[in-house]
């Protein structure tokens, strides 16, 4: 099992929801183009929006994208 990481809290204060579904918000468990160590690194240094690109694309089973044709 994947550890289940919700919630990064930032020093600072600030804090950054994971795995949402990029469709309908539901609670997603598959990511796309994600790079979370460097992430996490990104996150520590304070740098939220860079780190938020790095996480990826998180989609729910239902909105999982199938073949990579994102047309739409
Ligand atoms: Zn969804």
């Amino acid at each position: 099992m994947p550890a289940s990481l919700k919630r990064i809290n930032v020093p600072g204060g600030a804090s950054v929801l994971l795995h949402v579904c990029e469709v309908c918000g539901a609670e997603a468990s598959f990511g796309v183009g994600v790079e979370f160590r460097q992430a996490l690194i990104r996150l520590a240094g304070g740098d939220v929006v860079t780190a938020k690109r790095l996480l990826g694309k998180w989609y729910c089973g239902e909105h999982r994208p199938t073949g990579g044709d994102a047309r739409g």
